[in-house]
């Protein structure tokens, strides 16, 4: 069964709950693997009914990163849930994110123009409509702070009017005037937070906006992103919502490589092993009774070479992503790579064997 609409999901939630039954949700970015498959089969185990959303979701890519290339095959997506009882929800960004009457009135950047200077020229002119009566004036203050927030945001976006540019056009103008679900920074500003500033509220937001749309009894995610479970977590602790999450292990190639959608694009499948070298060898070294940090991660080195940018490896605690100087059982090890291009992400827990 495939939905594309919001009105079509809840109609069908709707019957499904009427009957008594429950319902998991398996939220994806699509271009499905076995890793994600996982997530299906586990929500398929515990839940009478799935729904599993494929949606590449604009507003979690940075202006410099992949949103325009990340691989999008739904008629492929489609046939590998073939066969299985799942709804699929595939909807379109304008369906997720609507743009309002407000976010028409925010001019795109002209040619030519930076966005950071189309945003301070809308700032000063103010939002016409809004100029009219003093209620009107605290509106006004209210968006320029909202947008002073966003020119924070996307402050190194350049950009032209060019037609390759209208995903970044769409992510500006509706993002605007759309409510944001916003992480505690002491949760976000670290990992893959670090290089990507804003990534986790992108996240969240769409999570909590599939929350609300399937309003699921579980909702299944892999610890492949451990990270954005961890904040997962946070968040429907903090904000009361009504689903329990289920942390799901990492899928592993034959040859330890953790799946993933971008594996697709490294040239060289070899280099990308490193991530799991490094994380097993570390392991090795902590059963071995080494649990100073500083020289747990000084055994690292040996494996990476001058194909492999290492952007992070850090020791942090499984819960709240403390830094750790001793390792201990709540320990996860977290990398991240660049090879090439590719960006790739790694965990592993430090469990006492
Ligand atoms: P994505 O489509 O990359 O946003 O991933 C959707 C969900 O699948 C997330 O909860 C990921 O953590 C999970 N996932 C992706 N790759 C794997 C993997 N290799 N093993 C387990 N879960 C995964």
């Amino acid at each position: 069964m495939l939905a594309h609409t919001i009105k079509e999901v809840r109609e069908q939630v709707k019957k499904w709950k009427q009957e008594g039954l429950s319902v998991g949700l398996v939220p994806t970015m699509g271009a499905l693997h076995a890793g994600h498959l996982s997530l299906v089969e586990a929500s398929v185990g515990k839940c009478d009914k799935t729904v599993v959303s494929v949606f590449v979701n604009p507003a979690q890519f940075g202006p410099n990163e992949d949103f325009d290339k990340y691989p999008r095959t739904l008629e492929e997506d489609v046939r590998m849930l073939s066969g299985r009882d799942v709804l699929i929800f595939a909807p379109s960004a304008e369906e997720m994110y609507p743009s309002s009457e407000l976010a028409k009135q925010v001019p795109l950047p002209a040619q030519g123009e930076s966005v950071d200077f189309a945003l301070i020229r809308h700032c000063e002119e103010g939002v016409s409509p809004m100029r009219q009566s003093s209620k009107s004036t605290a509106l006004t203050g209210l968006l320029r702070r909202l947008l002073c927030k966003l020119l924070a945001m996307t402050k190194q976006h350049k950009m032209d009017n060019s037609p390759q540019n209208n995903a970044v056009s769409f992510n500006l103008s509706t993002f605007l005037s759309s409510t944001f679900v916003v992480p505690p920074r002491f949760y976000t500003d670290k990992l893959c937070g670090k290089s990507r500033p804003g990534h986790f509220d992108g996240v969240c937001t769409v999570v909590a906006k599939l929350f609300n749309i399937v309003q699921p009894d579980y909702a299944f995610f892999g610890e492949k992103d451990r990270q954005q479970l961890i904040i997962i977590q946070k968040m429907v602790k903090d904000l009361n919502i009504p689903v329990e999450i289920i942390a799901c292990p990492i899928v592993r190639g034959e040859n330890g490589l953790a799946l993933s959608s971008r594996n697709k694009y490294l040239k060289n499948k070899e280099e990308a092993l490193v991530l799991n070298k490094v994380l097993l060898n570390i392991k090795a070294c902590y059963d071995n009774g080494i649990v100073d940090v500083e020289s747990l991660t000084e055994t690292a080195y040996s494996f990476l070479n001058k194909n492999h940018s290492l952007e992070y490896l850090e020791f942090r605690d499984k819960d709240d992503l403390e830094i750790k100087k001793i390792a201990d059982g709540n320990t996860i090890v977290f990398i991240a790579v660049k090879i090439g291009e590719v960006r790739l992400i790694d965990n592993l827990l430090l469990e006492s064997s």
